[in-house]
């Protein structure tokens, strides 16, 4: 754990956050209701905060489940990823949706949607809250989207810098990052 502090600026307020992940999860209450057998699938680990909240927010009976991942982002420029975690519950014939923190390259989305898929669910939908377009390589059916940002690397509400930050209340940009 490095010592250094960074400089931070807010980009996305708590209750811009607050409002938003209310928002959505009254949407996905409505397009869900009355179906049965959601399954909400949590990448571990900067999607737990909003997958939870998310849920708090969910008038439907759901069950959560979480699957692990080793991020490209340390090392493999080419999106090769590799499940560390494998889901606990069966998602045959059940609808799942994949809940991430940030869409960038969309490389480590599409590999978890290939991987799910090969499991039959009934319906895969996607659910991210933050989506960075700007450097899209592979194009990513999105259902529910937060918000969309800038060019920008951030920190907050899950997501780390170094495992740094995580707990930050709100979406701050990490201006020197290196
Ligand atoms: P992608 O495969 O779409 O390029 O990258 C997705 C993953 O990269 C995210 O799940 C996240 O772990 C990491 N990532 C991408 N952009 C950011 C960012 O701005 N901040 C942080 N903390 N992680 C990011």
């Amino acid at each position: 754990m490095e010592k250094e502090e960074h400089f931070l600026e807010v980009l996305i307020t708590e209750e811009e956050i607050q409002k938003k992940v209310a928002s959505l999860g009254e949407q996905v209450s409505r397009d869900y209701a009355g179906s049965e057998h959601l399954v909400l699938i949590a990448v571990l680990r900067g999607s737990v905060y909003f997958a939870v909240d998310l849920s708090r927010h969910l008038t439907i009976p759901y069950v959560l489940d979480f699957i692990g991942i080793s991020s490209y982002s340390g090392g493999d420029p080419l999106g090769i990823v590799r499940i560390t975690k494998d889901l606990d519950v069966n998602i045959a014939r059940k609808n799942v949706l994949l809940v991430e923190d940030i869409v960038d390259t969309g490389l480590t989305l599409n590999y978890l949607l290939n991987n799910l898929r090969t499991r039959n669910p009934l319906s895969l939908r996607v659910c991210i809250f933050l989506d960075r377009p700007a450097r899209r390589i592979v194009d990513i059916p999105v259902d529910y989207r937060g918000f969309e940002i800038p060019d920008v690397f951030v920190v907050g509400y899950g997501l780390d810098y170094n495992e740094k930050y995580r707990n930050l209340k709100s979406i701050h940009v990490l201006k020197d990052k290196k």
